[in-house]
């Protein structure tokens, strides 16, 4: 059960190695020993993945991580670590309960409401694995930790350093890119590295996106096409953009400016040990050709490409690559109608995989 319901290759964490990476090397000692603290999270973490399936589940009991029941509606629970690294740590409020007077446990509790809502409104999809899996999440994770995860069973938040980063709870698009980590390991389980890995970010970009938007009602030309615009503290920043890669922040005072590409003539080569071979920072070439599709088409992103991303999720081979992903998304498109197929062949041009 543990090995199925197991992030593939890697826990998903919101925040890419590169953020925290530049926040290890910030002159402000306060930044660097919150940012420390939160590596050390991460690696300890992302060991569990390294160990032998026997140790793992003597690590889990450690950590005190249990796979969440299966049930047949929207069942949310949420749960408070009280700052500790204890997962999933004391229920605090359950489906039907009444606000609690915390703002992170009411967040995380309406935002996970929201992404059931938005794929089972859409798609009639029951839940994370379409067996309606309970929707589970921790709050409070770590001391003041930069990050949010899905671990294969559940949510985690971090209440973030305060400096850089406000609470992880804030942004729906967030919570919907950290569930959609789940809804892909449940369909084609793309292999968390190099292109499978940033086709895996961007399916979690772009639903998370999309969720945030039907929440909103907004149409393509309405919706700002950021992920953690107000999780990055400050107006001007945001974690990534779908609309213009590599502007999400710009001359940022700890972070610098955001690394991603838009199109393939500027994809970045890594090795496997910088962020997975690069799946969060070439997600951007997937993202764009989303979004230049979704604006070709105008509406609701939702109703036309977002129906097409969606059988695409579904169709996929575990280790597809961009351009894999761009035949099988145009031959999705044709059924549906030229002006979908041509749509979605502009996308994947302008970003320069076809
Ligand atoms: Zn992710």
């Amino acid at each position: 059960m543990i090995e199925k319901y197991f992030c593939h290759d890697d826990f998903c964490r919101i925040i890419p190695p590169y953020m925290i990476d530049k926040l290890l090397e910030s002159k402000d000692s306060k930044i660097r020993k919150m940012a420390l603290l939160s590596f050390k999270i991460d690696n300890f973490i992302r060991s569990v993945r390294f160990i032998h399936k026997k140790e793992r589940d003597l690590l889990m009991e450690e950590l005190k991580i249990k796979p969440v029941k299966i049930v047949k509606k929207k069942i949310r629970h949420i749960y408070d670590s009280q700052n500790s690294q204890h997962l999933p740590g004391i229920l605090v409020r359950k489906e039907g309960d009444k606000l609690s007077n915390d703002k992170e446990v009411d967040e995380a509790y309406e935002y996970l409401g929201d992404t059931y809502d938005f794929y089972n409104t859409i798609f009639k999809r029951n839940s994370i694995d379409n067996k309606g899996m309970r929707l589970d999440a921790s709050v409070h994770y770590g001391d003041h930790y930069n990050n949010a995860f899905w671990n294969g069973w559940q949510m985690v938040f971090g209440d973030g350093d305060g400096k850089i980063f406000n609470r992880f709870t804030l942004d729906l698009d967030v919570v919907g890119h950290e569930l959609t980590h789940g809804v892909t390991q449940h369909e084609c389980a793309l292999i968390y590295r190099f292109q499978s890995g940033a086709l895996n970010e961007s399916f979690s970009d772009i639903f998370g996106s999309m969720i945030k938007q039907f929440k909103l009602n907004q149409t393509v030309d309405q919706a700002d096409w950021l992920i953690g615009a107000n999780l990055l503290i400050g107006e001007k920043y945001a974690i990534r953009s779908l609309k213009s890669p590599g502007t999400a922040y710009v001359n940022h005072p700890q972070l610098g400016t955001d690394p991603q590409p838009s199109t393939m003539d500027k994809y970045k080569d890594l090795e496997i040990y910088q962020d997975n071979g690069g799946v969060h920072v070439n997600c951007g070439i997937p993202n764009h050709a989303f979004y230049v599709a979704a604006m070709e088409l105008g509406g609701y992103a939702w109703e036309k490409v977002g129906l097409i991303w969606y059988k695409l999720l579904q169709k996929l081979d575990s280790n597809a690559n961009f351009e894999r992903a761009a035949k099988l998304s145009i031959e999705i498109a044709e059924e549906m109608g030229e002006q979908e197929r041509e749509a979605v062949i502009k996308g994947w041009k302008e970003v320069m995989v076809i």
